[in-house]
């Protein structure tokens, strides 16, 4: 694949006004600032220098750069929101680039409430997607921490996943239909919305989760549902992790599948949030060492009570099984929202907890998952392992999708520079791939995990994976150096 350097100054003036002939002159930024924010993105751990950032407004204008650039040897590196936290939004340094800024292809293009499909461009920031779902009377239930910032496209891009996968499924699951420029500037317009399209290799399912490699997304269409309109949220204090999945299958059992959210909070979590947000309750009873953030919605009203502040709860069968598992000692504790601010509260204790450990030091972050039946052996042993080697683990996860967060931080007294960080990774790792477990449950490769991809990911799916991508990408101009890892 061709090898994409820095240009000299003349070649990188003259690649700019090509940019500006095609998306105009306010719309190509190539001064230090502005390329110092579009050159970082929200871990801040990755930094560079694009040559320029260009920002197309429609899907022609997105062609033509991808031609240009093509012609130029200069790589692309789409962007959304760059709040990805692997590093695959922004440039590698001392690589010749244009940062493609999808923020301007913001329509809602259609809401189409008989089909319950919506078509969105890419630059769609995600709750704005939401909102306008909201407003035709349906849900579009993509959701996650980032959902201010991030837009659409970064979010197919990686695969998005979030809080909602286990009822709704992950952003691929939610996407029925694509619009985007291949890396020789073609258009694909594949926005069907087409539930059933078995004509061969799905060009969408490519370019999701490619993360920029393969092509630019530039509008997708997403299946909407049913908004729910009764909900009960609640906070389990429950007595081991390897009873979780018992509380999962019952309330599964119990709903007829209503379970939307089940979330994994254990008490070193939610400890670390409380101390760093002393406004937030902290809702774990001793002695109880395992919390399960859980929401179960429905749209049927007749299933529903009216609480105090005009909000809907589900009526009995979720609180008698609560009554139940409590009984049978599974779960100590329940702690269940009796107002839309109480619920409010539990998803702020949930969704504070990036920003927590962020603010306590250095941390190593994984995004790892594994099958459900698997997880308690495995948090057992690297909480084992961990506290030998002087680590303290800080893990949240999306249990119901079999989804950790795993972090490790340094323990009380610990400096984080002396601990064996590589063994632990290591030993991780192993111990994952035994439990058939994957090294990137949703937030993708990017640069962060060339290494593990390098040597975890079967080889034979690496080279399938590589294949496609020479096949496509010949030059290597779309967004190169992440992802895959060198031969
Ligand atoms: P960016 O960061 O800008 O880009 C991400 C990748 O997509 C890059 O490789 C980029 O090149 C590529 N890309 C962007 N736009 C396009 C396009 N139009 N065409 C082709 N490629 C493109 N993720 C989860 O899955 N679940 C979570 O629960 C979750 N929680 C998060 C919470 C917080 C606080 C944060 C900061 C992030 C979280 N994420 C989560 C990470 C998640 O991957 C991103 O937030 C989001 O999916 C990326 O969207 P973005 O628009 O910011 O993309």
């Amino acid at each position: 694949m061709a090898e994409l350097s820095a240009p000299g100054r003349s070649d990188r003036q003259g690649f700019s006004e090509t940019c500006a002939g095609i998306v105009g002159e306010a719309n190509v930024l190539t001064d230090p600032a502005a390329l110092s924010v579009y050159g970082t993105d929200w871990t801040g751990q990755y930094t560079a220098t694009p040559l320029a950032v260009a920002r197309p407004g429609s899907t022609s204008e997105v062609a033509a750069l991808v031609r240009a650039c093509a012609d130029a040897g200069v790589a692309i590196v789409p962007q959304g929101g760059r709040t990805g936290l692997c590093g695959g939004g922004v440039p590698l340094a001392g690589q010749a680039s244009l940062v493609l800024s999808m923020g301007r292809m913001n329509r809602v293009r259609t809401v189409d409430e008989a089909a319950r499909t919506m078509t969105v461009e890419a630059g769609v920031i995600l709750e704005s997607a939401q909102d306008a779902a909201e407003q035709h009377g349906l849900t579009f239930p993509l959701t996650f921490g980032a959902k201010g910032s991030c837009m659409i496209g970064g979010a197919l891009s990686t695969n998005a996943g979030g809080m909602n996968v286990l009822r709704y499924g992950t952003a691929r699951e939610l996407c029925v239909g694509i619009e985007a420029v291949l890396p020789d500037g073609s258009i694909v317009n594949a926005l069907t919305g087409l539930r059933k399209d078995n004509t061969g290799y799905d060009i969408k399912d490519l370019l999701i989760g490619a993360e920029g490699t393969l092509g630019i997304i530039t509008a997708a269409v997403f299946k909407l549902y049913p908004q729910p309109r009764a909900r009960t949220t609640a906070f389990l204090s429950i007595a081991s992790l390897a009873q979780a999945h018992t509380v999962l299958n019952r309330l599964q059992d119990q709903t007829g599948g209503a379970v939307e959210v089940f979330e994994f909070m254990p008490r070193p979590a939610v400890d670390v949030i409380c101390r760093t947000f002393p406004n937030i309750r902290h809702p774990l009873s001793r002695p109880a060492e395992t919390g399960l953030l859980i929401e179960v919605a429905t749209s049927r009203a007749d299933d529903a009570e009216g609480l105090p502040d005009g909000s809907l709860r589900l009526n009995g069968q979720v609180l008698d099984l609560l009554a139940e598992l409590m009984e049978d000692g599974v779960v100590l504790d329940a702690m269940v929202a009796q107002s839309e601010q109480q619920r409010t509260d539990l998803w702020h204790l949930r969704e504070s907890i990036l920003e927590a450990i962020t603010a306590n030091g250095p941390a190593y972050h994984t995004d790892i998952s594994l099958p459900l039946a698997r997880i308690a052996e495995f948090v057992t042993a690297m909480d084992d392992l961990s506290a030998e080697l002087g680590f303290q683990p800080l893990t949240v996860g999306h249990l119901g999708d079999g989804n950790l967060h795993y972090a490790l931080t340094a323990a009380q007294g610990r400096r984080w520079n002396d601990l064996p960080l590589d063994t632990m990774r290591q030993s991780l790792f192993d111990n994952l791939m035994a439990l058939g477990g994957s090294f990137s449950a949703e937030h993708g490769i990017g640069q962060s995990k060339l290494d593990v991809m390098r040597a975890r990911k079967e080889p034979a799916q690496l080279a399938a994976m590589r294949a496609i991508k020479r096949a496509l990408d010949p030059k290597g101009v779309m967004n190169p150096g992440k992802l895959l890892p060198t031969d």
